[in-house]
C-alpha cells in the first residue's frame, strides 16, 4: 500500500532536525564511532534484512495513523489483534466517524488507554474529513494537528506511508542509538537529530525499522543477545553481555 514520494515532494516532507550536517567522511562521531564503522553498521543490518517492516497491519495511510494512535504504550501484537476486526468495518476516516465512539472503542478495549484513544480515532477522523478533504496529509505540521497525533507517529506515517528519511524514535531506538554509539542524547528529540545526521542517506528511509527490530530482539532492555548480534565488533556498550 505504501505510497511511494518523488525525491521533490521528499525534500519537502524533510523533518526540519534534518538541520546538522554529517561529520567527514573519516571523522568521529558518538562515542568514537567512525563514520565508517556506522557506515558498516547500517551496511550489515540491510544486508541481513533488506526490506525491514514495521508490525502494525494497516491497508492505507489512514488505517496506519490510527494504527500508530492506538500503539501507544501497547505492543504491536495486540494492536493488531484489535484492529482486524476495526478495519474490516472501517479503513477510511468516514467509515469510521460512521462507527462512532462507542463501537471503536469496544473493539479496542484491550488495548491500554483505550478510551482515550477511541476518543482521538474519531477525533482525527473527524478533522481529516473536514480539513484535508478525508486524506492523510504528508506534512510533518499538518500530521501533529490530528488529535492523538504527536512527533514520533507523524514519523512513523511520513516513513511508512510516504516514504521520507524520517527517524521516529522510540524506546528501542532511543537505547539501541544509545548503546551502539550512535547518539548520546536522552532525549527522543535528541537522538532524532543524531540519527538524522550521522545515518547514511542511502540507509535513511530504512534504518528507524532495522533499530527498533534490533531493540526488540536483539539488543533488548534487560538483557541484550550481545554473543548474537551481528555488530558486536563496532558496538560501543560497555555492558555487553557474554
Ligand atoms: S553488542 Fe549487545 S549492546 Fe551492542 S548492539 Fe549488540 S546486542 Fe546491543
Amino acid at each position: 500500500m505504501s505510497k511511494r514520494i518523488s525525491p521533490a515532494q521528499r525534500s519537502t516532507a524533510a523533518p526540519r532536525l534534518a538541520l546538522r550536517k554529517p561529520g567527514p567522511r573519516s571523522g568521529r562521531s558518538g562515542r568514537g564511532l567512525s563514520t565508517a564503522e556506522i557506515q558498516e553498521i547500517f551496511r550489515r543490518f540491510a544486508e541481513a534484512n533488506p526490506e525491514p517492516k514495521g508490525e502494525l497491519e494497516h491497508s492505507n495511510p489512514f488505517t496506519l495513523v490510527v494504527a500508530v494512535v492506538l500503539s501507544a504504550q501497547a505492543t504491536d501484537a495486540g494492536v493488531n489483534k484489535a484492529t482486524r476486526a476495526l478495519f474490516q468495518k472501517a479503513d477510511t476516516p468516514q467509515k469510521m466517524l460512521a462507527l462512532g465512539e462507542d463501537a471503536v472503542r469496544e473493539h479496542i478495549k484491550s488495548i491500554g488507554l483505550f478510551r482515550a484513544k477511541a476518543k482521538n480515532v474519531i477525533l482525527l477522523s473527524d478533522k481529516l474529513i473536514r480539513e484535508f478533504g478525508g486524506v492523510v496529509p504528508q506534512d510533518r505540521d499538518a500530521l501533529e494537528t490530528l488529535p492523538g497525533v504527536g512527533r514520533k507517529t507523524a514519523n512513523v506515517v511520513m516513513n511508512v506511508a510516504f516514504g521520507a528519511p524520517t527517524m521516529a524514535v522510540d524506546t528501542h531506538v532511543l537505547r539501541v542509538s544509545n548503546r551502539i554509539g550512535l547518539s548520546a542524547g536522552k532525549t527522543p528529540l535528541a537522538v532524532e537529530a543524531d540519527l538524522l545526521a550521522k545515518v547514511p542517506a542511502e540507509y535513511g528511509v530504512r534504518a528507524h525499522h532495522w533499530l527498533i527490530l534490533h531493540g526488540r530482539y536483539v539488543c533488548k532492555a534487560r538483557k541484550p543477545s550481545c554473543p548474537t548480534c551481528l555488530i558486536r565488533d563496532i558496538c560501543r556498550f560497555p555492558d555487553k553481555t557474554l
